[in-house]
């Protein structure tokens, strides 16, 4: 008997109980198991019926994702024809939904003649989240079961149901308060009296006739842009569809054809690194788990402009008080005016109620001197980037504050080392660097120092998540890991810019990449003055290199992005939406004759790689100097800090996706033309030499 699926024969009844934590995922072994249990107690005279169930808070989160790719080995069945099996048993096999149900686990469910649940239940089909369609049977016997429009719902979306739900629509019979397994013995019970009325998903067609095609049209019209370039939501629908259309068996085989190809695409292994990614950010090799972390249970933060209100948000949205400090009195209204226009926004549109934003902005406080935030246990200090200033105002909250105060910064370019050295206490100093607008953007940089103890990067690695942000720990240098990897690219787009490419034509490629936008589009969002400051402080550092000239020349002209209507587009006054500006085609020009360059055409094929290919460069480098754990971290930062699309995968693994060696000639044909901001980085050479990919290198 296996240790993760135990076996009993209770009252006649057999009854499967999975146990393989954390998620009860269903594995090869717990797919054997099951099948072998059921063929016995199909077999097995005495045996009137089966129940399965689960131990612990979930019943199955799903299949083992890990096992994907793996080739199934023999003598372990496939998980369609386990829940096929079931479903065709001559004798009554019950559900006991003791937890979630999702994915694989939610089709085991489906394919039982009754399902019971706990009321705590959910139940769903995620797979989308994940780049493929539930494989299962689910297309076919979720809208048998609840109905096209709330399977669509469910399939499309990913998101799952409660118990109440799931009952009112049909996709579970009955919830059960207490002794839910013993309920299911009972009704296995008196099922197996009348074999022949037993109810198989697959024979249920009343909720799927007649049903208008205009119920999948417009889920379709209804994802068209957030799911662009995707196929998986587009075939969660066709399949669903195909339910309502073709036979049961028919449908299965649609299903399974589609479910593997997706599983195999690009897309599905893009989205299934990401969700990998994603869980490993926690994961530091001299920080285990267990490490001591500092209660955080008030905040203050040094500075009420565009990043310090949105960061004390972050902070009363989870019930922590905030006191937000600003040297300048009318500098702090604003700041709190802005917090406080950002609630009533919520307010407005329906997604928070005037009580909770009354109890929400109650926990954010103002200041305009360092009283009062002795007892805080962080201090996030985002005033002016200036390393003088921030160096005075930590040695002064060294002073104030209780000693185990950890004093963070959220510079976005500063030598944090330095700034921790103006204190007493270097191991309690960090970065916390949230991303704009600070209120809404998922990620967060923490900046481990020279010096900064593993408690304290435990305790803000920690603080994130609570915060319910994306933390992700990186090392001190230039731009740490985000901004560095997007200087360098965007200083190359605007380097094609001067040979030849238009800024609208180098934003439409990058945006049908995926990314929500272009490089000059964000920069207008984020200020084009912003930028040129940043690449005046850079000259400092690769005043030798090749500069661009274009940006100083737009900023010349005052346009700074939409705060002033005008960058590198046009806008009309209230509106985000710019325009391809004439007068920025003319400087553009001019700009080459300027350089004397003589202009030409760029292809988009040019310009995407181009820009990803020295993005990916970087990232590489970011890699060898430390900044960054492993390569997925890198793709977690750049799809929460900049939207690099999901279904790529993040820089590196695309890079790993189209292949290194490819990626690497591309980049010593860019380092021809654009000098050191291209030089290959050594790992590169490295992992292609070995015949390895980014997927290989672990610091
Ligand atoms: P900002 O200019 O909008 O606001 C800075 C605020 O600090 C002002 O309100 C100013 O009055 C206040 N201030 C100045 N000296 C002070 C002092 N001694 N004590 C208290 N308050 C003081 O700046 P910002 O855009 O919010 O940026 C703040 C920090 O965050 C910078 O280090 C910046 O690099 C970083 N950052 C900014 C962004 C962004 O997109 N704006 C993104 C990430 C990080």
């Amino acid at each position: 008997m296996s240790n993760i699926i135990t076996f009993e024969m209770r009252n006649n009844v057999g009854v499967i109980t999975i146990n393989n934590p954390p998620a009860n995922a269903l594995n090869f072994e717990v797919k054997k198991h099951i099948s072998e249990n059921f063929d016995f107690c199909m077999s097995n005279s005495e045996c009137k019926g089966l129940v399965i169930t689960s131990e612990g808070r979930m019943f199955i989160a799903g299949a083992d994702i890990s096992e994907f790719g793996i080739e199934t080995p023999e003598g372990i069945p496939e998980l369609e024809d386990v829940i096929r099996k079931i479903e065709l048993a001559p004798k009554p096999v019950i559900a006991a939904l003791n937890g979630m149900a999702l994915g694989g686990g939610m089709e085991l469910a489906m394919g039982c003649h009754y399902r019971l649940a706990d009321p705590s239940v959910t139940v769903g089909q995620p797979e989308v989240n994940l780049g493929f369609i539930p494989g299962g049977g689910g297309t076919q016997r979720l809208p048998r079961l609840v109905g096209p429009e709330l399977a669509l719902e469910m399939i499309v979306t990913g998101k799952p149901i409660n118990a109440t739900k799931a009952f009112e629509a049909g996709a579970i019979d009955e919830i059960i308060d207490e002794d839910l397994v013993e309920s299911a013995i009972q009704l296995a019970l008196s099922q197996a009296k009348k074999p022949d009325e037993l109810r198989r998903t697959g024979d249920l067609n009343e909720k799927i006739k007649d049903v208008d095609p205009k119920v999948f049209d417009n889920w379709r019209q209804k994802i068209s842009s957030k799911s662009r370039n995707m196929r998986s939501p587009f075939e969660c629908i066709n399949t669903v569809e195909a339910a309502t259309k073709i036979g049961f068996d028919a449908g299965l085989a649609y299903e399974r054809e589609v479910f593997i190809e997706l599983r195999d695409s690009d897309e599905g292994k893009s989205m299934r690194h990401m969700f990998f990614a994603e869980r490993g950010v926690a994961k530091i090799p001299d920080i285990p788990k267990e490490t001591k972390t500092q209660n955080i249970n008030k905040v203050a933060i040094i500075g009420s402009g565009t990043m310090g209100g949105g960061i004390a948000m972050n902070f009363a949205n989870v019930g922590i008080p905030a006191v937000v400090v600003d040297i300048n009195e009318d500098a702090l209204k604003i700041g709190l005016d802005r917090v406080k226009n950002n609630y009533l926004s919520s307010v407005a549109k329906g997604r928070m109620s005037q009580e909770k934003m009354d109890q929400t902005m109650n926990l954010i406080s103002g200041a305009t001197n360092y009283s009062e935030i002795a007892d805080s246990d962080i201090v996030i200090e985002a005033v002016f980037e200036d390393m003088d200033l921030k160096k005075k105002i930590f040695k002064e909250l060294d002073q104030v504050c209780k000693p185990e105060t950890i004093l963070a910064s959220n510079t976005s370019t500063l030598d944090i080392n330095e700034i921790a050295d103006s204190t007493n206490r270097p191991d309690k100093v960090c970065g916390t660097h949230f991303f704009s607008p600070a209120n809404i953007m998922k990620l967060l940089e923490n900046v481990r120092t020279e010096k900064s103890s593993k408690e304290t990067i435990a305790t803000v690695m920690g603080l994130a998540k609570k915060i319910k942000k994306t933390g992700v720990l990186v090392g001190v240098g230039d731009g740490f890991v985000g901004n560095r990897m997007l200087h360098i690219s965007a200083r190359i787009a605007e380097f094609m810019v001067e040979e030849g490419a238009l800024p609208w034509q180098i934003d439409k490629v990058i945006y049908d990449f995926g990314f929500p936008m272009g490089p000059f589009s964000m920069n207008d969002l984020a200020g084009v003055d912003v930028r040129y400051l940043i690449r005046q402080e850079q000259k400092k550092l690769y005043g030798e290199r090749r500069q661009s000239v274009i940006i100083d020349n737009v900023y010349n002209t005052g346009r700074y992005g939409q705060k002033t209507n005008a960058g590198w587009y046009d806008y009309e006054v209230g509106s985000r939406k710019g325009k391809p500006s004439p007068l920025i085609e003319d400087l553009i020009i001019q700009t080459s004759t300027q350089l004397g360059i003589k202009r030409r055409t760029f292809s988009d094929q040019e310009i995407l790689e181009t820009y990803i290919y020295s993005m990916i460069n970087t990232g590489a480098k970011v890699l060898e100097e430390k900044l960054a754990i492993r390569a997925s971290d890198i793709d977690v930062i750049w799809h929460y800090g900049y939207g690099f699309p999901r279904y790529k995968g993040g820089p590196m693994f695309y890079a790993d996706l189209i292949g290194l060696h490819k990626v690497y000639d591309g980049i010593c044909e860019l380092n021809e033309k654009y000098g050191d901001w291209v030089r290959p980085a050594e790992l590169i050479e490295q992992l292609v030499r070995e015949g390895k990919g980014f997927k290989d290198f672990q610091l």
